[in-house]
């Protein structure tokens, strides 16, 4: 069997299409969506990944402010700051980066960033929201899972899928937005026994372990499609995923590249979800658009 690359860049694509429509419908009403990104590290790949947020913010004409804070911060500066952008109503999306400094209360902190401002679904309120089937945003790369999963028409409803990992920045809002989508769902974790028997029972499975080769074709059902969220560096320095490619490639109809797949898609989704809270807070205020 050859499998179908379930790439990014096509997804990518029709997000940053929906956001010039969204840019469009706000020319004339004086509001530019505006997105902060409040930032207390001196981590490289964060720092990597808020300069793709800036130039992604820059190419779908988002205003992008990064408020630095630097890797000394404190949780009180940090609280001030997330406030100031909480009240402030030029402002429609704040991103909380992580890490944060050791020994600020990270939950705490995420708590103070207004749901409707929560485009990066941090706040553990958006999680809540999302379980109990309330409009919230999911957090990001959960999301953009399933705008692979959708954009590539893959079916859900009905269907076992298979979730590895269980954080909150994917595993939990994922199977939250799969459940949503009809999916019967198990989500695994490091003390899951027998993973094998769960990703064999199972037509999708997303692998967000941040485990190099953890999925093997051996523990897959022939004609499964999967989704690597995983992001590693292996010893050459080269960015790969949690899938053991070599041995799925044979056993699965479709699998989503690292690099190449999901994380393609979530600067784009975060542009999206801007230009739409702008929006619908000028909707909100009574503005015609
Ligand atoms: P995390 O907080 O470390 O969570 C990892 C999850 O995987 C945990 O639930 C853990 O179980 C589970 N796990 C670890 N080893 C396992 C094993 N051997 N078998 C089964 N489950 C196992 O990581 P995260 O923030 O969710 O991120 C997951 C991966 O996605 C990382 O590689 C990260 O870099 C990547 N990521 C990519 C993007 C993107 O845009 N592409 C964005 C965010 C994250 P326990 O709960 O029991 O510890």
């Amino acid at each position: 069997m050859s499998s179908q690359l379930l790439t990014g860049l096509p997804v990518a694509k029709n997000l940053r299409a929906d956001t010039a429509r969204n840019i469009k419908a706000l020319s004339g009403t004086g509001v530019v969506p505006k997105l902060a990104v409040v930032l207390a590290t001196d981590n490289e790949s964060t720092a990597w990944y808020v300069r793709s947020i800036v130039r992604q913010a820059a190419e779908s004409a988002v205003h992008c402010d990064v408020v630095d804070l630097g890797p000394q911060a404190s949780g009180w500066q940090l609280q001030e700051a997330l406030q100031a952008l909480a009240e402030d109503r030029a402002v429609h999306g704040i991103i909380l980066q992580t890490p944060l400094p050791a020994g600020v209360d990270a939950a705490a902190l995420a708590a103070l960033i207004p749901p409707h401002k929560d485009i990066d679904g941090a706040n553990p309120e958006s999680l809540g929201r999302l379980a109990a089937g309330l409009p919230a945003y999911a957090a990001t790369t959960a999301q953009a899972a399933i705008e692979v999963l959708e954009h590539y028409q893959v079916p859900l409803a009905g269907e076992h899928v298979t979730v590895i990992g269980r954080s909150m920045v994917v595993g939990k809002p994922l199977a939250q937005l799969l459940l949503a989508r009809d999916a019967t769902v198990t989500t695994c974790h490091s003390r899951t026994k027998a993973l094998a028997s769960h990703t064999k029972a199972s037509s999708v499975v997303v692998v967000a372990a941040g485990k190099a080769g953890l999925l093997t074709g051996a523990e897959l059902h022939e004609g499964s499609v999967v989704v690597d969220v995983g992001t590693n560096v292996d010893e050459a320095g080269r960015l790969i995923g949690d899938v053991h490619t070599e041995s799925v490639l044979p056993v699965a109809r479709a699998l989503s590249p690292v690099p190449g797949g999901v994380g393609t898609v979530t600067t784009s989704l975060l542009m999206l979800r801007t230009s739409q809270a702008a929006l619908d807070t000028l909707v909100a205020s009574g503005q015609p658009v």
